[in-house]
């Protein structure tokens, strides 16, 4: 035995607490039916990378192993609580969800959980664990990397990027590269190392404000995407239904809606002054943000009350409409809130309107 070593005080190892949620990556192949089922444990799918154990202490948090198509605005509330209840325990967080809807819960975590000093980091894989050439080892092992970097905030970590998770959205459902954020730049490339670049919230030394968590979301958010055939009564239908408490239209380019044949005018005006529901105008345009007035077919839509979501994610811009009616039903407050930058949502630099 190495006699030095004896007496060098051992290094502490940093304390992950692994926020298990399911999708692909928690899933193992059946060795007779061959059909994606499940992992029976946590540990089953950690055993993927034992190597993690080298470099962290690891606790689990089992949220549930489910397919995140399955996944509903509850999971996100309890993912929030199961981290502030853990929060001053650990050094970082990995949490591990389905590709589909990450990026919609990465949104909500963002929100939900605000004054982070910590790096909250989520990551799936496109392919299950013992596929051949899976992702789901070096995606699991480089979240881990990155949960015990100096990072303060909600990040997707896939394939050789970090992303900002209120920004990110799924692109692709055969890349490895699985995520984007085309109005974001990247928090930091994984290749040989991985290097943080200078948009990563870092942490705040000596005193940092408390951990504010608002994990709640009001159900009822509907987005809808605009097409030629869309008839305004089918939503009226939707608006009187009382189910809906907030809604999103994906319009066209800058923000345009139609305003002549089945114009939905009248329609935004009913909704915010007669039932108070609050419109939000989004673009279906991936890397495309909203910029009022650039047309009259805009320009109206605003002029009757509705909210641009300017260079918000579609997933950020619902999440956070969600999370502002889990606060309040008054839309001007609400206005307020959309129009207000929160963690790095969006861009008020050029506001319009
Ligand atoms: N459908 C799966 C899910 O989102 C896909 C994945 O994990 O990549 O849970």
């Amino acid at each position: 035995m190495n006699l030095l070593n004896m007496f060098r005080p051992k290094r502490k190892r940093p304390k992950i607490c692994l926020v298990f949620c399911g999708g692909t990556i928690g899933m193992v192949r059946d060795k007779k039916t061959k059909a994606l089922k499940p992992a029976k444990s946590i540990k089953e799918v950690l055993s993927i990378a034992p190597e993690i154990h080298r470099f962290a202490d690891i606790d689990y948090a089992f949220i549930g192993n489910i397919d995140s198509t399955n996944v509903q605005t509850h999971h996100w509330a309890t993912i929030a609580r199961t981290i502030q209840e853990r929060y001053h325990r650990y050094t970082g967080f990995v949490v591990t969800h389905g590709t589909d809807t990450l990026a919609y819960t990465a949104s909500a975590l963002s929100l939900a959980l605000q004054n982070l000093n910590k790096p909250i980091v989520l990551t799936g894989s496109q392919m299950p664990p013992d596929d051949l050439a899976s992702d789901a080892r070096n995606n699991l092992i480089n979240a881990f990397r990155v949960a015990t970097m100096d990072i303060a905030e909600v990040v997707i970590c896939f394939g050789d990027s970090i992303l900002k998770g209120i920004r990110a959205q799924k692109w692709s459902e055969f890349e490895l590269n699985a995520f984007h954020s085309p109005l974001f730049p990247k928090l930091g490339k994984i290749g040989a190392d991985i290097e943080l670049t200078p948009y990563v919230e870092r942490s705040t030394e000596g005193v940092s404000l408390p951990l504010d968590c608002k994990p709640d979301f009001e159900r009822g958010v509907v987005e809808i995407r605009l097409f030629a055939s869309l008839n305004p009564e089918m939503i009226k239908v939707l608006l009187d239904s009382g189910l809906c408490k907030g809604l999103i239209f994906q319009s066209y380019g800058a923000g345009n809606i139609p305003t002549k044949e089945n114009s939905l005018i009248p329609l935004v005006t009913y909704a915010i002054k007669k039932k108070n529901i609050p419109v939000l105008i989004s673009t279906q345009c991936t890397g495309g943000k909203v910029r009022v007035g650039v047309y009259d077919t805009g320009y109206q839509a605003f002029k009757v009350g509705a909210i641009p979501t300017l260079d918000m994610s579609l997933e950020g811009a619902s999440v956070k409409l969600s999370w502002c009616l889990a606060q309040t039903k008054n839309i001007d407050i609400i206005r307020e809130m959309m129009n207000t930058n929160y963690v790095g949502e969006i861009n008020l630099e050029k506001k319009a309107g």
